[in-house]
């Protein structure tokens, strides 16, 4: 079968679950994660037939996106930011909107050279671990509740070669009574309410951490009531605090803010949704 025929296959075999420019992604990816393949390859092999060990890696990772398993856990990977990052089922996989809220930070301090960041909530730590990377002379404190999710974290940090000027906190946020002071306060904690949970797709549903993504009905700004109140001390030293955000809780977001005295700015990502936050005193 030449990789024409299969990209075909691949994408009827998957027509109910991903549109056909979603499935084609895809492929792309596991043929560069899994098979080696540089971008030209998926896009010049197109008459060429593929090897007995090539299909049987494809159609096995095939298999499981059938069970609507996400490709970043097939792989192993998230591509983010230019970089690589491992995930594992204790690690929300990276999404292109957090890369919209690095790339945002990063653009507000193209002057200034940050000395301390705090990622709360961090996770594979993308965000923290992109910053670090971006602000060379920067510490970084990587938060997170889940010590087995701090495992991947530290190997992306190790990855990335970041280990000497990060520090791993295990913390959980809503218990601490406070947190050291930083030039930059940024997370992205659990904002999806359980009664969004009927919007949200099965390969997110039943692969990713719960603990990363749902809050309760009652107060979904659990995380980010404690996180601004733990900030404050930074803030009024003239740091800032950015928040990746529920696109639905964007005046309670403003409220909370403003309860607090803090001043803000919102940002919407590039499908039109309130999504970013940052606020200062
Ligand atoms: N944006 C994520 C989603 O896919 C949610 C991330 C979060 O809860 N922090 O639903």
């Amino acid at each position: 079968m030449t990789l024409n025929e299969y990209k075909i296959a691949f994408k009827n075999q998957l027509a109910h679950i991903y549109p056909e420019q979603e499935a084609l992604s895809i492929l792309q990816i596991l043929c560069e994660d899994l098979l080696n393949w540089s971008r030209t390859d998926f896009l010049f092999k197109n008459k060429e037939a593929l090897t007995h060990l090539q299909r049987e890696i494809l159609d096995k990772s095939l298999e499981k996106l059938m069970q609507h398993e996400p490709v970043q856990h097939i792989t192993g990977i998230a591509h983010f930011f230019g970089e690589q990052f491992k995930v594992s089922q204790d690690t929300l996989v990276p999404r292109q909107e957090t890369e919209e809220l690095v790339d945002w930070i990063i653009k507000d301090h193209q002057k200034l050279s940050p000395k301390t960041i705090m990622d709360i909530g961090t996770g594979t730590g993308c965000i923290g671990l992109s910053l670090g990377l971006a602000f060379a002379k920067a510490q970084i404190s990587l938060a997170d509740v889940s010590k087995m999710t701090l495992e991947i974290t530290k190997k992306n940090a190790a990855n990335l070669h970041l280990v000497e000027r990060i520090k791993l906190v295990q913390i959980d946020i809503l218990r601490a009574e406070s947190i050291p002071e930083a030039d930059i306060i940024v997370s992205n904690p659990p904002y999806v309410r359980d009664m969004e949970k009927v919007e949200i797709q099965k390969n997110v549903l039943d692969y990713e951490p719960h603990l990363a993504l749902f809050v309760s009905d009652d107060d979904p700004l659990i995380f980010y009531r404690k996180i601004m109140q733990l900030a404050l001390p930074s803030l009024q030293n003239g740091g800032l605090l950015y928040f990746e955000i529920n696109q639905y809780l964007s005046d309670e977001m403003k409220s909370l803010a403003s309860d607090l005295g803090l001043t803000f700015e919102l940002k919407k990502d590039l499908n039109g949704n309130w999504r970013m936050m940052k606020c200062w005193l």
